[in-house]
């Protein structure tokens, strides 16, 4: 069973993946590779030159795999609360067990009204609805959490890429019971 698994690839969920794979929990991505920002031609991301959106997601998989998530593409249909945990159900036919499980699914929201997650309006263009959670990315199911524009926020890759690791961060500090900081230093 992962610690972590995440649905969708996109900026929001590889840079939730970096910090909780980082950090030392199991982390799994499954990501059906339909994402917009292969499309993206990115001029606003502070500290990144001019970046292809497919190669700013190329780079998020390496340095999340490097780290040791592992990397999966599959389509998710459903995601099941358990005794313990989730299973995390795809259209490939393979199944995925996950203690805590974000879901970072861009502008569609039907894979998070299937699984029972609270919905709202969206407020950015071409968002209709977006899952309802907390400051701190939590949504009405314990243990599922939401992130990037699958959550609401505004859609910049700097944006959806911090409430990634925002949220991750949140996760892993109530794993811990206290404030959990990743600093490396020189
Ligand atoms: C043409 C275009 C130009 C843009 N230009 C800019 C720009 O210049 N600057 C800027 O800051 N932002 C730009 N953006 C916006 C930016 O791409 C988004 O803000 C950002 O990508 C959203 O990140 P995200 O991770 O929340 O969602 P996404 O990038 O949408 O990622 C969601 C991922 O989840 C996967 N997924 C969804 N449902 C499932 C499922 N059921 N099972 C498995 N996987 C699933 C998708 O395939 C996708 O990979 C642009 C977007 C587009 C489309």
């Amino acid at each position: 069973m992962y610690d972590v698994i995440i649905i969708g690839g996109g900026p929001a969920g590889q840079s939730a993946a970096l910090f909780t794979s980082k950090g030392g929990l199991t982390t799994c991505i499954l990501d059906n590779e339909k994402g917009l920002t292969q499309r993206a031609l990115i001029k606003n991301h502070y500290g990144v030159e001019d970046v292809s959106g497919g190669d700013l997601v190329a780079v998020g998989h390496k340095q999340a795999e490097k780290f040791g998530t592992d990397i999966k593409k599959a389509n998710v249909t459903n995601v099941v609360k358990k005794d313990q945990g989730f299973t995390v159900e795809t259209e490939e036919g393979d199944n995925y067990e996950g203690k805590q499980i974000i879901l970072a699914t861009g502008a569609n929201a039907k894979l998070a009204e299937n699984i029972g997650l609270h919905t709202k309006p969206g407020d950015e263009p071409y968002v209709k609805h977006v899952i309802d959670v907390d400051a701190a990315g939590r949504t009405n199911i314990e243990g599922i959490w939401a992130a990037g524009t699958a959550a609401g926020v505004s859609v910049h890759t700097i944006i959806t890429s911090g409430d990634g690791a925002k949220v991750a961060v949140n996760l892993m500090s109530d794993l811990k019971g206290e404030r959990y900081v990743d600093h490396d230093a020189l």
